[in-house]
């Protein structure tokens, strides 16, 4: 099982929450991030993480390339809404792919705390199909 953690800049603290509070059920998984994400994660929670490069560098575009090769299970992306981003092509790319892939895609704070109980009660395996 392989599970992508991304987020904007304004999004970063939740994300960083949201691993302290399920760094149990990530620690069972092989992690990837994009770079500012997953060196943040990995700081404060000493969970091991792939680290792709920056989203604005081509770390969404990366990410991209491991779901198009059916390589990832499940994607975490936290965006922000409300701040244009310079690298929106790859950002809408990268979504776009997870619906061509069917792979489970959380893009704000509350869908991917009902994806992490989820995983945690084993009910993420019982309901993928
Ligand atoms: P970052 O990239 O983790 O390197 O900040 C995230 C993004 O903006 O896609």
């Amino acid at each position: 099982m392989k599970i992508a953690l991304i987020a904007h800049d304004k999004k970063k603290d939740e994300i960083i929450a949201l691993a302290k509070n399920y760094k149990d059920v990530l620690a069972k998984y092989e992690l990837y991030a994009t770079g500012t994400t997953g060196t943040l994660i990995m700081g404060e929670t000493a969970l091991p993480i792939k680290r792709m490069k920056s989203g604005p560098l081509g770390g969404d575009q990366q990410i991209g390339a491991m779901l198009a090769n059916g390589e990832l299970d499940l994607i975490i992306f936290l965006r922000d809404p409300l701040t244009a981003q310079p690298h929106e092509p790859d950002v809408s790319a990268l979504l776009r792919l997870c619906d061509v892939q069917k792979i489970p895609l959380a893009t704000n704070i509350s869908s991917a705390t009902i994806m992490l109980e989820s995983l945690k009660s084993g009910k993420f395996f019982e309901a993928r199909n």
